[in-house]
């Protein structure tokens, strides 16, 4: 029997893929056998590095995604330099915290630009590849303010929020078309996104009370999800939310 989770052969583009989750998740998908497209402002040398260590082709593709424009350049790169495009893993992403009575439409239009507009356009731009290739998965990257509110991050629930309801009506209209799409949705996860919280006493006690697992979570415990929502093992899984969360939503 062949191996379901395999990933021989397939190419992943991963933003965001220099720190943190992206970091985790194109090390866990090239353990996994893919080649790896490493996308962000800053370049992934140490990820490019850590993936060709494990054997595995990788190459670093510069695009600022605060903005669309560099969306259709992304998948070309992609394309051009490894060959293909199966995978797309939607990580890139920021946050700012602020009073909803104090914030900004600077501090509104950055995270919303960044976290749903332009996730939303690479996907189309992938996602005319794949349609046109057979198919591919996609994985979004979600958050617990997907199923929650949070408090002070008004821009950021709205995106991740709004992250879950691309991924389901993405799913909808590409599933019958080869495509899986899907997201993760991270706990609390320690990389320079939570570094305020986990420099908080209070809030991090808080939180750590709250998770079941009984600490945070590291970009390593995404590399499972991702590698399963990007493998033949997922291909009759569309539209999921998989919560990585250490329990967090149980409770
Ligand atoms: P991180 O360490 O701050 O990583 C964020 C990544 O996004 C970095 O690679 C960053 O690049 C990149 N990025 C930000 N703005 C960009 C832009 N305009 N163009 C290109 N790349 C950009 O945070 P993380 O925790 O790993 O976050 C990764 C994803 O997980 C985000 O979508 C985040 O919302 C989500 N998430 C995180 C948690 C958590 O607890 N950490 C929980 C739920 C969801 P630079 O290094 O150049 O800034």
């Amino acid at each position: 029997m062949t191996n379901p989770f395999d990933l021989t052969g397939r190419v992943a583009v991963v933003t965001g893929a220099n720190t943190g989750i992206g970091q985790g998740i194109a090390l866990a998908l090239a353990a996994a056998g893919a080649d790896v497209a490493a996308v962000g402002r800053t370049p992934a040398q140490e990820t490019v590095e850590k993936v060709r260590a494990l054997g595995r082709r990788a190459e670093i593709i510069s695009a600022d995604l605060s903005t669309i424009e560099p969306v259709g350049r992304v998948v070309d790169e992609a394309v051009d330099k490894l060959g293909g495009l199966n995978i797309l893993v939607n990580n890139a992403g920021i946050i700012r915290r602020n009073d909803s009575l104090d914030f900004t439409e600077e501090d509104w239009d950055a995270v919303v630009d960044t976290n749903l507009k332009s996730v939303f356009f690479l996907c189309q731009a992938a996602g005319k590849h794949m349609v046109a290739n057979g198919g591919g998965k996609i994985i979004n990257i979600a958050s617990m303010l997907t199923f929650q509110g949070g408090i002070r991050v008004p821009s950021y629930t709205a995106s991740k929020s709004g992250i879950g309801g691309l991924t389901k009506l993405l799913a909808n209209e590409w599933a019958a078309k080869g495509i899986n799409v899907n997201a993760i949705a991270p706990g609390y996860i320690a990389t320079n996104n939570t570094a305020a919280l986990q420099a908080d006493e209070t809030r991090n006690r808080q939180i750590m009370e709250r998770i079941p697992a009984g600490r945070w979570g590291s970009p390593e415990d995404m590399g499972g999800a991702a590698v399963f929502l990007a493998s033949s093992a997922a291909d009759y899984v569309q539209g999921h939310i998989l919560a990585v969360d250490g329990g967090w939503l149980a409770r």
